[in-house]
């Protein structure tokens, strides 16, 4: 039983659609496909996503994301009884599981969920989170590849950092929506969403920073930087932001929303350190796919610098750029981000 095999391959295909960068939607819908638990036998309905849609923007991290439901939420699907967690691959292939892996699911150690499971419970009301958690636990059983596992984390971490990216409309931060508005750059056509939010974001820093909003609404266009970045999993940006709110009052529901976040923020940090571990083993193992191999080392770069580690992040930044089969999108982004490491240090070291 390979682990999921067909989902580890497709977002390499995802990440080397640089037509689909420019933000596409074709044949997307949720459908229902009738499972059985190769583990208990359970017969069960599963939810399927159809088709791409990227109109969302792609983060620097390779997260695609929708404008509708995002496909991560309904690629891991968990059987109710026994909580057996995997890609759809891993309740279609043939055979049941062994013997010792089941022992471990059902009776020794046993899968326990984070979040409490009955058998009746339809596909989407069990946490997306809460499925990914026991799939890379069975993933753990199962001995699967670093490259599967580390997938497994990474969609994961971004099913963390999208229930994350969350603030209550409340009048104040809609007033400051307000005053943003119209000094974001337009839409344009055939550009990454993803980039654009990022480009819309440092022109509000610097406006921001330049006293250029009412002192009043203040910690609200602060909130609404904070939450833009937290959307894109610049974490130490947008964590660093929201620390600057300390002391200052805010009406609820902010404030809880705010501690949310902070939490989400560590829970992400946690999973891109399993994915950041998984990959490099995968890498230096050479269990890439030689065709991938530039964009896992890209992605290894991501890993580091979102985990706070400049120095492995330029050192990969610097592999992908020396692997001739890089993607041109991936190349690109590969610059710009080992020269802001570089602008960072030359800052840092300036203080
Ligand atoms: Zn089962």
């Amino acid at each position: 039983m390979l682990c999921g095999a067909r989902r580890v391959e497709l977002l390499w295909v995802v990440a080397g659609l640089w037509g689909a960068v420019c933000g596409t939607a074709s044949g997307v819908g949720l459908s229902t496909l009738s499972v059985v638990c190769p583990v208990c036998d359970h017969a069960f309905e599963t939810l399927v996503y159809d088709g791409q849609d990227t109109r969302g923007g792609v983060t620097r991290d390779l997260f695609a994301r929708a404008l509708g439901p995002q496909s991560i939420y309904y690629l891991i699907s968990t059987c109710p009884k026994c909580y057996f967690s995997g890609y759809l691959d891993d309740f279609q292939s043939k055979g049941r599981v062994d013997a010792a892996l089941r022992n471990k699911i059902l009776k020794s150690p046993k899968l326990r969920p984070a979040t409490a499971i009955s058998t009746t419970m339809k596909p989407d009301e069990i946490p997306a989170a809460t499925r990914y958690a026991l799939a890379a636990q069975v993933f753990d059983w199962r001995n699967c590849s670093e490259e599967a596992r580390a997938w497994v984390y990474l969609r994961w971490a971004w099913v963390v950092r999208e229930d994350g990216s969350y603030l209550p409309p409340t009048s104040a931060l809609m007033m400051a929506m307000r005053e943003i508005e119209p000094r974001l750059p337009a839409a344009q056509a055939g550009v990454n969403q993803g980039d654009r939010e990022l480009e819309a974001v440092n022109l509000l820093t610097a406006d921001w920073m330049e006293g250029s909003f009412d002192a009043a609404l203040d910690p609200y266009v602060r909130l609404v930087l904070a939450l833009v970045l937290r959307r894109h999993g610049e974490n130490e940006q947008s964590g660093h932001l929201l620390g600057g709110l300390k002391g200052i009052v805010l009406a609820e529901p902010l404030p809880g929303a705010i501690a949310k976040m902070e939490a989400s923020i560590a829970e992400e940090r946690r999973l891109l350190f399993a994915a950041r571990e998984h990959f490099e083993l995968a890498v230096s193992r050479h269990e890439v796919r030689p065709e991938n191999e530039g964009a896992a080392k890209y992605l290894l770069g991501e890993l580091y610098r979102r985990t706070g580690d400049p120095e492995h992040a330029r050192t990969w930044y610097e592999a992908a750029l020396g692997d001739s089969k890089l993607d041109g999108q991936l190349r690109n982004w590969a610059q710009q981000q080992r020269a802001g490491l570089a602008i960072a240090n030359a800052v840092g070291g300036s203080r």
